[in-house]
């Protein structure tokens, strides 16, 4: 089965999965998009109105946002994957429970081990808190990065909340100007880790 193949049919078992409450709830549930050896994976928080109208991630005005973010650093949404930590939408747009959370939250590791992104951009403390302590707090730690394993994850605002307060824009732009120097980083520390894992050359005798 290949690498595609595999995500697909991790989408298709997310799309049916009723295994917290939001199953019932949701219009579809939103696995997330993009290709399956994309470098840079964003994780929201849950899908919205729109989101769970049309089964895909940030399509609204965060949506539009990010793109426009994607754009300024030469980006398209077709080159990254997005996705949220849980796959269905909480009634009326409350907060996601822990409970749900906990859930859901072996269906976005299991995304995570086949795309194997070399950033993961969390959006939003719910996202944060996947990775960083409790006592992390975003307006104090987005925008650094945190090398974990052989990736870097990197704390940012929502994008809905970047819309509300021009000085989280901002700052939001400002995380983003980091997104290529990082990239590069971690391309050529992830190629000097697959050629360390390669199997040796045979010597040649003449
Ligand atoms: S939120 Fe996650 S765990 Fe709950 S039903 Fe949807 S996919 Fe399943």
């Amino acid at each position: 089965m290949t690498s595609q193949d595999a995500l697909d049919q991790l989408a298709a078992a997310i799309r049916a999965c009723r295994k917290c409450p939001l199953g019932r709830l949701r219009t579809h549930a939103v696995p997330g998009e993009g290709p399956v050896h994309a470098e840079i994976m964003f994780i929201g928080e849950a899908p919205g109105y729109y989101e769970d109208r049309q089964g895909r991630p940030f399509v609204g005005a965060s949506g539009k946002l990010l793109e426009k973010l994607l754009a300024d650093i030469g980006f398209t949404r077709e080159d990254v994957y997005i996705t949220n930590v849980v796959k269905c939408r909480p009634p009326a747009n409350r907060d996601p429970l822990p409970s749900e959370i906990e859930t859901c939250a072996p269906w976005l590791h299991r995304q995570i081990a086949l795309i194997d992104p070399l950033l993961i951009i969390t959006l939003g403390r719910f996202s944060m808190a996947q990775f960083f302590p409790p006592s992390a707090r975003i307006t104090r730690v987005h925008g650094q990065p945190l090398m974990q394993e052989d990736r870097i994850i990197i704390p940012m605002f929502h994008p809905a909340a970047a819309l509300r307060n021009p000085n989280w824009m901002q700052a939001m732009e400002a995380d983003f100007a980091q997104i290529p120097a990082l990239l590069a980083a971690m391309r050529v520390k992830r190629a000097a880790r697959d050629q360390d894992a390669s199997p040796p050359q045979q010597l040649s005798l003449f």
